[in-house]
């Protein structure tokens, strides 16, 4: 008797330039490209998964460019059922701006209190080797943050990607 899927609808936020859409497209198709083209061309990229033998289908939704908060209509958020907030190694400013990014956030969807609500970091471009951003700097803001799981990724060599989106699939499922 096969079970009918689920389906999530994950949002991925962060600074431009981290590698959101890198991530989304190695994830979704397994393939990167070095070029800048900034959007996917649509809301969102969907992956059928498997979690723990339940059928899962995400719904990723990808920022076409207006990262800033305010630039991202309503219909970007609502109903989201996790969250990704990615930034990047080698950029400090994009690691100091996670807790803006979460507490927006949290705000827009009426979840401000929630201290559970399924999310992960997304530490990107681990590749380079001009990292700004500790592992240990990163592990103290999760801990500061009801201990959030984070990943060390990269998009380019496909480091983690399966992983931290398996992650997600799994947070959202467990509060199903
Ligand atoms: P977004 O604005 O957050 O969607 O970022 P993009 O996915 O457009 O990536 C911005 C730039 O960073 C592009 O030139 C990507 O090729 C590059 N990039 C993304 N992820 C990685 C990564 O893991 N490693 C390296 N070296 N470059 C990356
Ligand atoms: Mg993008």
């Amino acid at each position: 008797m096969s079970r009918k899927s689920v389906l999530f609808k994950v949002v991925v936020l962060g600074e431009s330039g981290v590698g959101k859409t890198s991530l989304l497209v190695r994830y979704v198709e397994n393939k990167f490209t070095i070029s800048t083209k900034s959007t996917i061309g649509s809301d969102f990229l969907s992956k059928e998964i498997d979690v723990e033998g339940r059928p899962v289908s995400l719904q990723i939704w990808d920022t076409a460019g207006q990262e800033r908060f305010q630039g991202l209509g309503t219909s970007f958020y609502r109903g989201a059922d996790a969250v990704i907030f990615v930034f990047d190694v080698t950029r400090k400013k994009t690691f100091d701006e996670l807790s803006a990014w979460k507490k927006a956030f949290l705000i827009q969807i009426g979840q401000e209190n929630n201290k559970e609500f399924p999310m992960i970091i997304l530490a990107n471009k681990v590749d380079l080797d001009d990292r700004q951003v500790s592992k240990r700097d990163i592990a103290e803001w999760a801990n500061q943050n009801g201990d959030v799981h984070f990943y060390e990724t990269s998009a380019k060599e496909n480091v983690n990607v399966g992983k931290a989106f398996d992650e997600i699939a799994k947070l959202a499922l467990a509060k199903v």
